[in-house]
């Protein structure tokens, strides 16, 4: 059985600069010195890494209610300003992981907002990352998911549109044409993640190739599951696993070619554990 890897895959360049944060704040003087250290949230959505991180004594909290003296890691999908300011009144040492290309997200939706546009944001609303970032966009800011949320909206002078870095280009789009009818004016920013849009795309290229395809992240990883959706679209023996346990010998019969991709936040052990299963599974 032949494997064939898509040409980008993997940890982006925003999770590898928030695993080095976690790594070097563990290793910093400041946390060796009996001061705890916290992430704020796990930093990825993959539960081999979050656990590889707990093991350079660097702990996951939920709230910054939880989390009384030390460190505070702010991952790579950012927060709200409200969640800096409760760190900063609490004393916490902050070290801020959010991607440079969220922050990106933040400083658009917050100029739309002081310049008076309607923000709207094109994302799930109980993403994180669209959480921060409706923080930062401020209060009246409205999240849309879908064509009928649209619709569903009433007509405003102005709107200013962003989007979750992880969705999928052709969709924005067709959610930036409809808020064309919702407006006298309107401002959008494309602010899709170059990674999402590679990943997509080349993992869209190896499904068309293959008899099956494998993508590999975690459940509660957003663009793991969307590429599973995209590569479903052109190779419906698509499958999606967070490790190399759930795969199902049953899924590979009669195949000659099997197709990897894997989400923003998989390592590469997680990758490489899935091959060599392929590998040592009998033809
Ligand atoms: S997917 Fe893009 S925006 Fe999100 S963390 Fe990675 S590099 Fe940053």
């Amino acid at each position: 059985m032949e494997i064939i890897l898509a040409k980008e895959y993997g940890f982006c360049f925003g999770v590898k600069r928030a695993v080095k944060t976690v790594e070097e704040t563990a290793a910093s003087a400041e946390a060796t010195a009996g001061e705890p250290v916290y992430t704020l949230g796990p930093i990825v959505h993959n539960d081999e890494v979050v656990a590889q991180i707990q093991t350079l004594g660097v702990q996951a909290k939920d709230a910054i209610d939880e989390i009384d003296a030390g460190t505070v890691i702010i991952r790579a999908h950012g927060v709200p300003p409200d969640v800096l300011a409760a760190a900063r009144d609490k004393g916490l040492r902050i070290v801020d992981g959010t991607c440079p290309l969220v922050i990106r997200v933040h400083q658009l939706a917050r100029a739309l907002h002081d310049e008076g546009y309607q923000v709207v944001i094109y994302g799930a609303p109980e993403h994180a990352e669209v959480i921060g970032i409706a923080g930062w966009a401020g209060e009246g800011t409205v999240i849309v998911q879908s064509l009928d949320d649209v619709a569903a909206l009433p007509r405003y002078k102005k709107i200013g549109v962003v989007s979750q870095t992880t969705k999928i280009p052709a969709n924005y789009q067709a959610i930036v044409g409809a808020l064309m009818g919702k407006c006298q004016e309107l401002r959008a920013h494309n602010t899709i993640c170059n990674a999402t849009e590679q990943r997509q795309a080349a993992a869209i290229e190896t499904a068309r190739q293959v008899d099956v395809m494998l993508v590999i992240g975690g459940a509660h990883s957003s663009n793991s599951r969307r590429l599973a959706e995209v590569c479903a679209q052109v190779n419906p023996r698509t499958y999606r696993i967070a490790i190399a346990d759930e795969l199902d010998a049953a899924w590979f019969t009669g195949a000659e070619k099997v197709g990897l991709t894997a989400g923003a936040s998989t390592p590469d052990a997680a990758i490489e554990k899935v091959i060599a299963w392929l590998k040592g599974r009998p033809s």
